[in-house]
């Protein structure tokens, strides 16, 4: 199937108010603009210098989403480009993009990851720590950032029910954020879960946004 026609169905299968990150990770800019001509407009990185490269090859209103491991030594340079950063992993880099954000004098969006899968080398908070962050009321001290919900990856594994299991761990730390309405967070509404493999699944356990890449676009050349 083609680029047009894989982006086409996916928007038609997604319930209403969930959101589809297109992952354009690895492939080129003439890729992005078939997806965009079929009309998506969210697109997923996981590299600074490969999104830095595409950003002015494609269309200026393209929302992009960082979603990879983020060095601290490449935050000053993303600070201002994305839409939302998906994947703070730590608390050092979450105040590092908001000391870059208020240098630059932009709000940059954010969602703190949240770390169950059984793979050792996933990044991300634990769920107590997570929690803790919030109880704690740390996030109290930013003043350019805005967290605006969770970002999860489920265990890659054929084991359905393990998958179900990592979904459901993800979602009940947000849920527990989210609904503490001591925290008084505002605009914390985003639950992003699920990508080309276990999206169904996702969304089942109340994703909001899903990042899809290889069925959309194919197999990635690295
Ligand atoms: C690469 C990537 C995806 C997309 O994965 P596919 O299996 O190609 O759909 C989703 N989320 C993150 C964080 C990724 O790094």
């Amino acid at each position: 199937m083609s680029i047009t026609s894989e982006i086409k169905e996916l928007h038609a299968e997604l319930p209403e108010g969930v959101r589809l990150v297109a992952v354009s990770k690895f492939h080129p800019v003439e890729a992005v603009a078939e997806a965009y001509a079929a009309g998506q407009r969210l697109f997923g990185e996981s590299r600074v210098q490969e999104l830095l490269q595409k950003i002015p090859l494609c269309p200026s209103d393209i929302q992009w989403h960082f979603i990879g491991h983020l060095q601290t030594n490449k935050v000053r340079q993303l600070i201002g480009k994305t839409a939302l950063i998906e994947s703070v992993d730590s608390e050092r880099l979450l105040e590092l993009i908001d000391r870059e954000s208020e240098r630059a004098g932009v709000v940059t969006r954010v969602l703190m990851q949240v770390h169950v899968a059984r793979e050792e080398t996933k990044f991300g908070f634990w769920p107590e720590e997570l929690l803790d962050y919030f109880k704690a009321r740390r996030f109290e001290s930013l003043k350019a950032t805005h967290i605006c919900g969770v970002m999860g990856m489920a265990s890659n594994t054929d084991d359905v029910e393990r998958v179900r299991a990592d979904f459901r761990a993800i979602a009940g730390v947000y849920h527990a954020v989210r609904d503490d309405g001591a925290l008084g967070l505002r605009g914390f509404d985003t639950l992003s879960m699920g990508m080309s493999g276990d999206w169904p699944i996702a969304v089942q356990e109340g994703s909001s946004l899903v990042r899809v890449g290889t069925r959309i676009f194919g197999p990635r050349q690295y």
